[in-house]
This record gives C-alpha cells, structure tokens and sequence, in this order.
C-alpha cells in the first residue's frame, strides 16, 4: 500500500539504495507496532562534510554493525525539493529498525540532518517536518511525538535539541508576541459623540468600567464641561 507520506513531493525514495550488510527484522505486529514517532538530529553539522544519508548508512553499518541505516526517515535541509528540505525515506517503516534501544518496536526513527546544539532548522527544515507529521497522522502512524531524549533511558542524550514542537506550529509564528486580551483594561481612545458627557462615558461600560474620576484624571487638558465631538 501507498501512504499518505510516500506522496509528498519532496520525498525522495531510498529504500535498499543505501549501503547495507542485510535488513533488519519485521516489527513484531508490522506497521500498528507504531506508537512514537521519534525526534532525532544527526549531531553532524550541516556544513560537514559528512552530513549526508550515505555516510550514516556507512557509519551505522560499517561501524555500528547494523543492518542498514538507523533511521525511517532522514529530512535534509542541504536538499530543496519544491521549496523544502528533502526528506529521504532509507528503511520501510514496517521494520524495527535501530534508533531508540528498548523502544525500536514502537519507535518511528526520524532524523534531521544537523547539529541543532550550534545550527538552526531552516524554513525549508520545517516545512519538511509539519508536512510529514501532518501526512503521518492522516497515514494513523503514531499517536505521539517525542524527542530521542525524552524515551525511556535516554535522557543523557543530546537529541533531538531543536524544539520539536514549536517547529510543528512552525516557530516563525512563535516569535510574534500573542495579542493582549486583558479584558479589564478599558480602552485606549474614544471618540466623543454629540451630548457626550464624561458621566455618560463612564456610565458606558457599567460597574466594570473606568469612573468619572479616572476620566478627568487620564484627559488632564479636557474641560468636562466643554466636551467637543
Ligand atoms: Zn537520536
């Protein structure tokens, strides 16, 4: 069957087009194995030289002893496609493959390229990461987000850093201040009407609202007496 997120069109697919030693195993109940989808970075700066899919495939393999790349799903900010960052599908999300220790079963390893505890998610980063959350919900795999970190055992670790939840809000909105909703503070400007009086203004709003006083106080060059529309 095709998901939801196979058809995003910056997804680009590399399954067994990866540096291999074998596969890993089937997810004991296959894809509804999948309850996380799991946060990474790949701790390698974006401008190194090795911050690319085919040197992790290498380290994990060749180094690590596994059977194929640690990671589903790889998002590389290096690699535009359609104004967003690429995002590599390396290992089919019906294996467990090797990313989060005791939790592989249920885990859903994605990785985005970079070392976030110096770099910045890019908005091509992010356009990536709420378009493949949002296909992977509508796709029912996984019920929750977490960071590598925040996984059983794993606390120690420096992963996933960036803010994974303000990137699915898309952080650039998180930078405007909210607009202020105080409901007793009154109003900052009104514009007088014919046969206003400053006790018709303060009557306005009720017992809640600002008092003659406060009035006269706050508008110290109006003559309460002579008001002008
Ligand atoms: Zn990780």
């Amino acid at each position: 069957m095709t998901y939801k997120f196979q058809q995003l069109p910056q997804l680009v697919d590399k399954r067994g087009k990866l540096p291999s030693k074998g596969s890993y195993n089937k997810r004991a109940n296959g894809v509804k194995s999948i309850t996380t989808r799991v946060w990474h970075h790949s701790l390698t700066k974006l401008s190194a030289g090795g911050s690319n899919i085919v040197s992790f495939a290498n380290f994990h393999v060749g180094t690590n002893g596994w059977p194929e790349i640690a990671y589903h799903l790889v998002i590389d900010p290096n690699t535009i496609i359609n104004g967003k960052a690429a995002i590599y599908y390396c290992v089919d999300i019906s294996k467990r493959s090797y990313h989060v220790g005791n939790s592989n079963t249920i885990g859903l390893g994605i990785c985005v390229i970079g070392d976030y505890r110096t770099d910045k998610l890019s908005a091509a980063a992010i356009g990536s990461i709420i378009d493949l959350r949002n296909a992977l919900i509508k796709d029912g795999i996984g019920k929750y987000d977490k960071s590598h970190n925040e996984m059983p055992g794993y606390s120690w670790k420096a992963c996933c850093v960036y803010d994974y939840n303000k990137a699915f809000k898309d952080i650039l909105e998180t930078i405007v201040p909210p607009v202020s909703q105080n409901p007793s503070s009154p109003p900052d400007l009104y514009t007088i009407q014919e046969g206003d009086t400053f006790w018709s203004i303060a009557e306005k709003d009720g017992p809640a609202g600002i008092t003659v006083n406060d009035l006269i106080a706050a508008n110290p060059n109006v003559d309460p007496t002579k008001l002008k529309v």
